[in-house]
């Protein structure tokens, strides 16, 4: 790999100038390049057709305007995206993320991830992104019901079945789902499959919310069993406490890991007795109805201790699993992990662990898995949601979570094929870039230079 950086450093100096100040879009393009020029050097037929600088240019990108009222009257703005990233190998498919650090950079990054991720699970969906840097902490019911309308005003224009299928991300949940498919059925006189994540009573599917958190237990399941090993009796530290880690942590429990940790933007949560069902069953209800904060965990268990603004990482542990958001494992927790014997990463959230950790993870030979990889089910069921959506039929728990537990399985051994390095390792990053990337640039070959 050493004689293909400067080929590397080329490539990301040009994507760079072309898109300045988007630190998280250039460090998400700069850990696929990475894998993928040494790649695309031995297959000259990707390097003739630019492939892979096409992949880094959205086919389209929107920004607009969202107005909306307060409970009080007051009037506030806030800005609204969608990237559309690419359209190869279906339409565009990708969750919406409304949180205030919501800016193009991000989204790029996330619908940059997104290309490969759909692409990994072998389901026709293209990639796509979008979302707005509203806040819906501390707003009311109908203050974010406004807000979505507002939003779903704009943003339906450019949706649709055929074209793009948006889904939820942080901060869009299934409240804020429901609210832009009633205001989208409202514009267009319409009852179609235009967003995934919805409600069981209005053509959800069984199992999605659970699916990005199972699906990355699942991947993790893969990765242990590779290895000749389990997770039964592990030690598990967890982070975030929003859907993916809540069906995270509930598919651990599951499989009879211990998991001793759970966290939000305020601090995290160290339990030393683990985290079971009925404690999981009042982290879902503080969150999901009450909005309040991991904090009150501690009131309620003394076994718990409350850590104000501090990571997960520094509690011991076997496995970790960063399931809140970008960048929340940095190098000197990943330094910490490995002190105190960790053997595992799994990211459930997209690209939490920055690059300089995720290099001293690989280094230190820890199984690593990304989430481009790991937290793919997610996305693979909304594929199926959609696949219901057409069909007109609505599948089982037992049939969707088969399905799902397939997928998870066949990433895995996409990655073991394209990322194997001699019997004992395999590195998840560079077998999840190359299988991603090939289906999509083949895709692309075949459509010609569009
Ligand atoms: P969510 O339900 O909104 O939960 C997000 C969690 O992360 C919350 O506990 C939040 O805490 C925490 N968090 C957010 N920003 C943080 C920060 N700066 N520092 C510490 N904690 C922070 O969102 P989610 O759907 O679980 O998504 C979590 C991650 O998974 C994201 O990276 C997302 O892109 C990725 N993902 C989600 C799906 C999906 O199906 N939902 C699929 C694939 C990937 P607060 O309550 O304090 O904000």
């Amino acid at each position: 790999m050493a004689n293909h950086s400067k080929e590397v450093a080329q490539f990301i100096e040009k994507v760079s100038a072309k898109n300045p100040n988007e630190t998280e879009f250039i460090q998400a393009v700069v850990e696929v390049a990475e894998t993928i020029i040494p790649f695309i050097s031995k297959h000259p037929k990707y390097q003739e057709s630019n492939i892979l600088e096409m992949m880094c240019e959205p086919e389209r990108v929107f920004m607009f305007r969202v107005p909306w009222v307060d409970d009080k009257g007051n009037v506030h703005v806030n800005r609204g995206y969608r990237i559309q990233m690419n359209s190869a190998i279906g339409p565009y498919k990708g969750g919406l993320r409304f949180h205030p650090t919501v800016n193009l950079s991000i989204l790029k990054f996330l619908a940059f991830e997104q290309v490969f991720k759909n692409s990994l699970t072998s389901l026709p969906m293209g990639g796509g992104k979008g979302g707005a840097d509203f806040d819906p902490k501390g707003k009311s019911d109908n203050e974010v019901m406004r807000f979505c309308q507002s939003f779903m005003s704009e943003l339906g224009k450019y949706i649709g079945q055929f074209t793009d299928v948006p889904a939820g991300d942080i901060g869009v949940g299934g409240r804020e789902i429901g609210y832009m498919f009633g205001q989208y059925k409202r514009l267009n006189d319409e009852f179609t499959g235009v967003l995934t994540g919805k409600g069981l009573q209005y053509g959800g599917s069984l199992i999605r919310p659970e699916a990005t958190g199972y699906g990355c237990v699942y991947f993790s399941e893969e990765v242990l069993k590779y290895r000749g090993d389990s997770l039964e009796g592990k030690v598990c530290t967890v982070s975030g406490s929003g859907n993916v880690a809540q069906f995270a942590i509930e598919k651990l429990i599951q499989n009879k890991a211990k998991v001793v940790s759970v966290s939000d933007s305020g601090g995290s949560i160290f339990d030393k007795d683990g985290i079971d069902e009925e404690k999981l069953a009042y982290i879902k209800e503080l969150k999901n109805v009450k909005r309040g904060r991991v904090s009150e965990y501690a009131d309620k268990y003394s076994s718990a201790v409350f850590r104000p603004k501090e990571t997960p990482w520094t509690i011991p542990c076997d496995l970790a699993y960063p399931c809140a958001t970008q960048n929340e494992l940095p190098l000197e927790d990943a330094q910490t992990l490995i002190k105190n014997g960790c053997k595992g990463v799994f990211e459930g959230a997209n690209m939490p662990t920055t690059a300089d950790a995720v290099e001293l993870i690989k280094s230190n030979k820890l199984m690593f898995s990304p989430g481009k990889a790991s937290n793919a089910g997610g996305v693979a069921t909304s594929g199926l949601e959609m696949s219901q959506n057409s069909l007109r039929l609505s599948w089982t728990t037992e049939e969707v979570d088969e399905r799902l537990k397939g997928i998870m399985k066949a990433i895995h051994q996409n990655c073991v094929d394209h990322g194997a390095e001699g019997k004992d390792y395999v590195d998840y990053v560079k077998g999840a870039n190359i299988a991603g990337f090939v289906k999509v640039a083949d895709a692309m070959l075949a459509q010609g230079c569009v």
